[in-house]
C-alpha cells in the first residue's frame, strides 16, 4: 500500500511539474467519447484489451455478451488505473474477435478513462477471424468499409474509430489476404489520417508491410509494429527505427525481463522516442466460465520501479507512456 502511495505521489508530482517539452501544434485524437486534442502530460496504455471473443468470425454474430457481466468482472481492474493517473486506453481488439463499442462507451462512462477502439480487419491466425464475405472484398471494398466506419460511426452508433487494427502472420511473404489487408489500411490512413497498428510480431512479417505502405506513398510513421517484443534480432529494432515506424513493446502484462532488456537497448541505442509500452492484459473471454482477467499495472508497479533502478529518467519514461503514444495515436495524414 505504501508503495502504490509513493508512485503515485511521484507521478502526481511528475506530470504537473513537468511542462510541455514539445512545441508542436496540438493534435487530435478519437476516443470513443469525440475527438479532441491530446496534450503529451497524459497517461496512456496504447495496446490493452476489455473484451476479447476467439468463437471467430462466422459465430461471432450470433453471440451477444452481457455488457453487466462483463462490466461486474473488468470494472475492478479498470479502476486500479485511477491511482496511477491514466488517462488514454487504446482497446486493440478488432472488430469479430469482440470489439463491442457500446460496452467500451458504457466502460468509458463509468471510469471516466479515454477509450480508444479501432476499424479494419485482423488476419492473423490464418483468417479465423475475417468474415467470409470480407475475404471476397476488394482492398479498395474494404477501406471504404473501414472509412464509412470513421466518416458515419460503427455499428449504426455515432462512435467512431481512433485507429486501424490489422493482423498479419507474420512470415517473408505475406498471406493474399494479409497484403490485401495492408493495402486497404493503407488507404484508410490516406482518407482519414488514421494511424495502422498492426498486430505482426517478429520482424519477417514486418518488412513487406513496410514496402506495401511505401508504395502506396503512406509515412512509416503512421505505423505501429505490434508484439514487437516477440523478435529475437535487436538489431530489428534500429532497423524499423531508422525506417520511422513505431515499435510497440506490448507485453507486460506477462513478461518482465525481456521488455526491461529491450527497453534499455532502445535508450543505450538513442531509439527510445520510437517506442510503445503497453500490457496486451484484460481478455474477458465469453467463451470461459471462469475468468482469469491479466491487470493492467505491471508497467507502475514493476517496470518503472526497475527502469528507475537502471537509471532511467523521469523524462525518458514520459516518452514511453505520455509523449510517444500521444503522437502515434495522433490522427494526421502521413506520406511519404
Ligand atoms: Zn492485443
Amino acid at each position: 500500500m505504501i508503495k502504490k502511495l509513493n508512485i503515485t505521489i511521484l507521478f502526481s508530482f511528475f506530470f504537473i511539474s513537468c511542462g510541455n517539452p514539445t512545441a508542436e501544434k496540438p493534435s487530435y485524437i478519437q476516443t470513443v467519447n469525440g475527438a479532441h486534442q491530446v496534450s503529451p502530460n497524459e497517461i496512456w496504455l496504447s495496446h490493452e484489451h476489455i473484451l476479447v471473443d476467439f468463437i471467430g468470425a462466422d459465430s461471432i454474430q450470433s453471440n451477444v455478451p452481457n455488457h453487466d457481466i462483463i462490466i461486474k468482472e473488468m470494472l475492478p481492474y479498470l479502476e486500479e488505473l485511477k491511482a496511477y493517473h491514466v488517462n488514454y486506453f487504446v482497446d486493440a481488439t478488432p472488430n469479430y474477435l469482440g470489439r463491442d463499442v457500446l460496452l467500451l462507451e458504457k466502460i468509458a462512462h463509468k471510469t471516466g478513462l479515454q477509450i480508444i477502439t479501432n476499424t479494419g480487419f485482423y488476419g492473423a491466425r490464418n483468417n479465423k477471424f475475417v468474415p467470409k464475405y470480407a475475404q471476397e472484398m476488394t482492398a479498395k471494398d474494404l477501406a471504404e468499409m473501414w472509412i464509412n466506419e470513421y466518416d458515419n460511426g460503427i455499428n449504426n452508433t455515432s462512435i467512431k474509430p481512433g485507429f486501424i487494427k490489422i493482423g498479419v502472420d507474420s512470415y517473408d511473404s505475406l498471406h493474399v489476404m494479409h497484403q490485401k489487408l495492408v493495402r486497404a489500411a493503407a488507404m484508410t490512413h490516406l482518407n482519414t489520417g488514421l494511424t495502422i497498428a498492426s498486430h505482426t510480431g517478429n520482424a519477417n512479417g514486418l518488412w513487406p508491410q513496410l514496402s506495401i505502405l511505401k508504395k502506396l506513398g503512406v509515412s512509416l510513421e503512421a505505423f505501429i509494429w505490434v508484439h514487437s517484443q516477440q523478435e529475437n534480432n535487436n538489431d530489428n529494432y534500429l532497423k524499423a527505427a531508422k525506417m520511422g515506424c513505431w515499435i510497440s513493446l506490448d507485453g507486460l502484462g506477462w513478461d518482465l525481463d525481456k521488455h526491461v532488456e529491450k527497453i534499455l537497448f532502445a535508450k543505450k541505442n538513442n531509439i527510445l522516442d520510437r517506442i510503445l509500452i503497453s500490457h496486451d492484459s484484460g481478455w474477458y473471454d465469453p467463451q470461459k466460465k471462469s475468468q482469469t482477467i491479466q491487470p493492467y499495472t505491471n508497467i507502475f508497479k514493476k517496470l518503472y520501479p526497475v527502469l528507475k533502478s537502471k537509471g532511467f529518467t523521469e523524462d525518458e519514461f514520459k516518452l514511453l507512456i505520455s509523449v510517444n503514444p500521444s503522437k502515434a495515436f495522433s490522427i494526421k495524414v502521413k506520406t511519404f
